[in-house]
């Protein structure tokens, strides 16, 4: 057992300082401490068969699950400021709205990726939102690998993490964003989300874009606030596709490899620690939390590496001419899926090992 603050023994119902150190660190369905107490060894043993395999697994369990979703945010808001897409020139709040200004897409002469706008952006929670923005589907899409490995051994076995969907009411939009072409974007989203399902049969909604709603609450159980309309609303199953006219076609070929070097620059962490993520997820507190850290500027650094890459080394030249070729193409014909969106034609593939031939050292997973 372990000592703390006071509580009553589940058992007896005296007043103790003990509790059960198995799940010291366990949380209820909201993410808070939820200890276990007892006033001593006789207590503690009667209970001992319920407990273990009732309330210590399950409040490990939910440890697990939100010290998880808090690692997959972090790491999706590092992703997201690395492969950030948004080319903003103006950002400021006025009337509880974040209004954001993008300048007007060119291809043929600006890379697809942007830096983030960190000198427009003070507030941290604005920085979140227009991380998130527009970006919902990136957290199912470019990290349900990481997702899955989080959440091994607590999700059900026969439950995939699934995508949820629902569609936002504009009034409930923080962000005002005018396009490139002077429009304001006044498009009806449909929101994404996972909604993870845990060996007990509770259920989570995951969400890594939530802070494009001004959301702070990234997880929890499906029947707090939001969560339950959300839940309501949930259709489960593929999205529509919305790719803007003006979506730039090469964002999604380096998101596809920025999202192969974070799953590397995982399983290198892994390695190198002698660790699986499931295993520092159940750490003590403190070490969970400079693994944490330690883990995201890993797979940061793994990231930027590449990004920076593509926007020097490679050479814009050879890499974005092709590239631009094949976006004006693309552009010109919708896609009609994720398949063929990311299913070049031989034409575009051609242009790409053309670009690749040109130089040493490396390396296209994209076909
Ligand atoms: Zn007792
Ligand atoms: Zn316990």
């Amino acid at each position: 057992m372990a000592s703390s603050t006071a509580g009553n023994c589940c058992v007896c119902g005296h007043q103790t300082s003990q509790w059960c150190s198995k799940c010291s660190e366990g949380v209820d369905k909201d993410g808070n401490a939820a200890p276990t107490f007892y006033c001593g060894r006789e207590c503690q043993a009667a209970d001992y068969k319920d407990h273990s395999k009732g309330p210590c697994k399950a409040a490990n369990a939910r440890k697990q699950l939100y010290r998880g979703a808090l690692l997959l945010q972090d790491l999706f808001y590092a992703y997201r400021e690395i492969a950030f897409d948004l080319d903003m020139i103006n950002v400021e709040v006025k009337n509880g709205r974040l209004h954001v200004r993008e300048r007007a897409f060119d291809a043929a002469h600006s890379g697809p990726l942007f830096r983030f706008p960190n000198h427009l952006v003070a507030c941290p929670k604005d920085k979140a939102a227009l991380l998130t923005f527009g970006a919902c589907g990136d957290g199912p899409g470019q990290m349900y690998e990481l997702i899955k490995k989080v959440f091994q051994g607590i999700r059900h076995p026969d439950t995939e993490a699934i995508e949820a969907q629902h569609r936002v009411k504009k009034d409930h939009w923080r962000i005002i964003r005018t396009q490139g072409n002077g429009e304001v974007d006044r498009v009806d989203y449909r929101h994404e989300a996972i909604r993870v399902s845990l060996i007990d049969s509770e259920s989570y909604i995951l969400d890594l874009a939530g802070a494009q709603y001004a959301r702070e609450w990234f997880t929890g159980p499906p029947n707090l606030g939001w969560r339950a309309n959300h839940n309501k609303e949930v259709l489960e199953g593929k999205h529509d596709d919305m790719i803007a006219t003006n979506y730039d076609f090469r964002v999604p070929q380096i998101q596809a490899e920025l999202t192969k070097r974070m799953n590397t620059a995982v399983q290198q962490w892994e390695k190198a620690n002698d660790k699986t993520l499931t295993l520092m997820l159940k750490e003590k507190r403190a070490s969970f939390e400079a693994n944490k850290d330690a883990l995201i500027a890993a797979v940061t650094h793994e990231m930027r590496d590449y990004v920076d890459w593509t926007k020097t080394e490679v050479g814009v030249d050879s890499l974005n001419a092709a590239m631009d070729q094949m976006g004006l193409e693309e552009r010109s014909k919708k896609p009609k899926s994720d398949a063929d969106w990311f299913g070049m034609s031989e034409q575009t593939k051609d242009l790409l090992r053309k670009a690749k031939a040109n130089r040493k050292d490396i390396s296209f997973h994209y076909f």
